[in-house]
């Protein structure tokens, strides 16, 4: 049973002008393209094809806002792999996630998806910088760590904390493997300050 059976999609933006109303509390979710970040809000939600795995041309520039309940929302942030795109769309991404952690007052946490093979890299450390620019809590989950055998995966995991030290909570997670559900679940509740959901 979802803990968010009412959660649905609300909007695409692609400026901050198409924003949904900047009231309730969000959290936000973002990682390095093909990091498993679809699969993961998939697996919190509990819900299939929330968020579309995979290629999805046109939502993948956008920024998806999503409804889990009541003023509560869920964010879909673009990610790409930095290397394979072109100077003026990163420029266009950089700008659009600017304005959005800037100007975002029901932004209450970010979670951040990595994938637990490749660790922290350029895209995760923008993305670190922006949240602590508005002091913004940030739970990454090392993701696909079904890849990886338990020794290297914790591994993964202490280089992680390692690097993140105070600045970031941190877990091993698995969208297939439906590992580490419970304490990424706990992360967004905590964001949106609702320890058990209010019905
Ligand atoms: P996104 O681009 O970050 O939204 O990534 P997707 O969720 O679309 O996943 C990218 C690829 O990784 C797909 O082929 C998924 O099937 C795969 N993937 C995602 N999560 C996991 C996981 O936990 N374990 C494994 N083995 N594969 C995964």
């Amino acid at each position: 049973m979802s803990q968010f059976p009412d959660a649905k999609f609300i909007l695409s933006a692609a400026s901050p002008q198409q924003f949904p109303a900047d009231r309730g509390s969000e959290v936000a979710v973002a990682g390095r393209s093909n990091a498993g970040k679809s699969s993961a809000i998939n697996a919190i939600v509990n819900r299939r094809q929330l968020a579309k795995t995979g290629k999805t041309p046109g939502r993948t520039q956008l920024i998806n806002f999503f409804e889990l309940g009541k003023g509560q929302r869920l964010v879909d942030l673009p990610g790409y792999g930095f290397a394979r795109v072109h100077a003026e769309v990163r420029r266009n991404w950089s700008l659009l996630l600017e304005s959005y952690f800037e100007g975002r007052a029901s932004l209450k946490g970010l979670l951040l998806v990595v994938d637990c093979r490749r660790g922290l890299g350029e895209f995760d450390l923008t993305m670190l910088a922006f949240a602590d620019d508005r002091r913004i809590p940030v739970h990454v989950l090392l993701t696909k760590a079904d890849k990886l055998n338990k020794k290297d995966a914790a591994a993964s995991l202490q280089q992680a904390q390692a690097q993140l030290g105070a600045s970031a909570s941190v877990q091993l997670f698995s969208a297939l493997r439906q590992r580490g559900l419970e304490e990424s679940r706990e992360a967004l509740l905590r964001f949106l300050g609702t320890e058990r959901r209010q019905r």
